[in-house]
């Protein structure tokens, strides 16, 4: 195994589940130290005791969740205190929030942006003075292909998905001069637990798997492990001149006009 992340300290949100977890196991295998944050408690905890014993970097699991301002800000401080600093920020906490407009309530509205667009800002604000202080840091958004492509029928996620591409290019501009990228990553399907649940919910979940899978130009559906590896690169210095931009992982399906 190379060590493209050898001494950084990272922390990543979402960490508990899916590409978070599969992007906090490459992270720690490739050198780095990290700090992982869910509001998943068990998992994190979990996470970071195989990781450590895996692997020996030193791995701190945080219980939060993302909207929670405050928390968020008392875990960043934990962070910097335990690991000296942060290098990198993976703000990956999601959820789908799929609805009808019509029948959507303020609630649902509420939540999907406060998850998906307002708790990333809660992150990024907690990791800029660490960043600052240091002149250096990398902070990676996970967005999706809902922030440039519409799939109807999934009202108001790709609405967050959107401003969450917005907050990583202004912000990328804003902190260019000060040592900091902020760039985000736009997966399209990709086989997690949250991805098994949406295919739980639909009709037939078998015939929709293989619909999907048949959607795309490469007849499959995408591996966490393929989201981390993009994600290890803008995390790095390979990436150093990669900045305020978005990086499609889909297979090539938001390409396509007519399948
Ligand atoms: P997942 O549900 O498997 O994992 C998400 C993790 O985030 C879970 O551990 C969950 O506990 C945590 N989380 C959710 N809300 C949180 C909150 N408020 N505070 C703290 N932690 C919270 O999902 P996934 O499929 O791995 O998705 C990860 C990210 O990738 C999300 O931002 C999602 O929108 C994005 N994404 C996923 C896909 C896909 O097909 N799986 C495609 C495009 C984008």
């Amino acid at each position: 195994m190379t060590q493209r992340l050898e001494g950084k300290k990272a922390l990543i949100t979402g960490a508990g589940s899916g590409i978070g977890g599969a992007i906090a196991e490459l992270f720690a295998r490739e050198g780095a130290d990290l700090a992982l944050l869910d509001m998943d408690a068990e998992a994190v905890v979990r996470l970071s005791q195989d990781l450590h014993a895996q692997t020996g970097r030193r791995c701190l699991p945080l219980h939060a969740d993302v909207t929670d301002a405050a928390r968020i800000n008392a875990c960043f401080a934990e962070t910097v205190d335990t690991l000296g600093r942060i290098d990198i920020l993976i703000n990956c906490a999601g959820v789908n929030v799929f609805r009808d407009p019509l029948t959507l309530e303020a609630a649902e509205w509420d939540r999907c942006f406060d998850v998906n667009l307002r708790g990333a800002w809660h992150c990024i604000s907690a990791a800029l003075p660490s960043m600052l202080a240091n002149g250096y840091g990398h902070v990676v958004n996970i967005a999706s292909v809902h922030g440039h492509k519409i799939i109807p029928g999934s009202f108001p996620y790709p609405v967050a998905k959107h401003g969450l591409i917005g907050l990583t290019r202004s912000l990328g501009i804003e902190y260019a001069s000060r040592g900091i990228r902020v760039n985000s990553i736009s997966p399209g399907l990709i086989m997690t637990p949250a991805a098994e649940r949406w295919l739980a919910s639909c009709p037939d979940p078998e015939a929709e798997r293989q619909r999907q899978a048949d959607l795309l130009p490469g007849k499959r559906i995408g591996e966490p492990s393929e989201v981390a590896y993009t994600a290890l690169f803008l995390a790095s210095d390979e990436a150093r001149f990669i900045n305020a931009t978005d990086i499609l992982i889909d297979g090539g399906r938001s390409q396509l006009y007519h399948a």
